[in-house]
């Protein structure tokens, strides 16, 4: 569960920027993600909805303005408004309470899945093996996959692979879920189960940023949807409500494409 005060965003991004060499890809984005919120953020490919979300998580450092996850300012210590890089260490450590589940699954090839779910709590957090490999097997219950706890990734379908990958990220007791197009590499039929386990999480309330093209869940599962196009955002608000009458011209050729 969340610290945040009430009324508090979980989330707080203020203009944040992101040029890769002289290319400018975030051009002043102001999102906030309310404790137990789920947002979906949708838009045209390249728009940067994936650098956005690895901004967030630290996979990519920031060229200007500041996010915060649950008070804390993400990778830098604030001093009177000068801002000075957090060491390597605490980057990691609040990079450990947010959990990202990839388009690849990234799953260890060598090791179970039991194994996988077990590895951060025993190697990051240096929890007890066997209290680790306990909840492991709870989480792989939750994602329906207490029958194959004992497989290798290589024998497991691309869903139940990445029913594990959320599996693994969940056993970090993260308190914000990232989720980078979760569905997009796997076969059509496999989608739905990775959908349905996601549906769950948000219906326990998880806090959670999707990436995705999936516009029925989006407007099913999501509160909100952000549709990002070219760096800015464009357009946001509640979902069945910005789905079904987009306000903004790009918004509207987006959907109209895809729906
Ligand atoms: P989206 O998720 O909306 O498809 P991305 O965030 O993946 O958009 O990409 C936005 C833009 O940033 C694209 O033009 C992409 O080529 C560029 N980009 C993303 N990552 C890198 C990188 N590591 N180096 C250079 N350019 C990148």
């Amino acid at each position: 569960m969340s610290t945040t005060t009430p009324g508090k965003p979980l989330v707080h991004a203020l203009n944040v920027t992101k040029s890769f060499h002289s290319t400018q890809v975030l051009k002043g984005i102001d999102i906030d993600v309310h404790s137990g919120e789920v947002v979906c953020l949708l838009g045209p490919s390249g728009s940067g909805k994936t650098t956005f979300l690895r901004c967030i998580n630290q996979l990519e450092t920031i060229n200007g303005g500041r996010i915060w996850v649950d008070g804390e300012l993400m990778g830098y210590d604030d001093r009177d408004g000068t801002l000075y890089r957090l060491s390597d260490k605490r980057i990691a450590q609040q990079r450990g309470e947010i959990g990202m589940v990839f388009q690849r699954f990234n799953l260890f090839p060598h090791k179970t899945a039991l194994q996988n779910v077990a590895e951060g709590p025993i190697q990051v957090q240096k929890r007890s093996k066997a209290e680790a490999l306990k909840e492991a097997r709870e989480l792989l219950d939750r994602v329906g996959l207490a029958e194959r706890a004992d497989h290798y990734p290589a024998q497991l379908s691309g869903g139940q692979q990445q029913r594990v990958a959320i599996a693994r990220a969940l056993a970090m007791k993260p308190k914000l879920m990232l989720f980078d197009e979760p569905t997009s590499a796997l076969d059509p039929e496999l989608v739905g189960e990775v959908l349905d386990v996601m549906r769950e999480l948000a219906e326990a309330g998880m806090t959670m940023i999707v990436v995705t093209h999936e516009i029925s869940f989006a407007r099913d599962v999501a509160d909100r949807v952000v549709f990002m196009d070219g760096g800015v955002v464009v357009e946001e608000g509640p979902s069945k409500e910005v789905i079904a009458r987009p306000q903004h011209e790009r918004t509207k050729t987006f959907l109209r494409r895809i729906l």
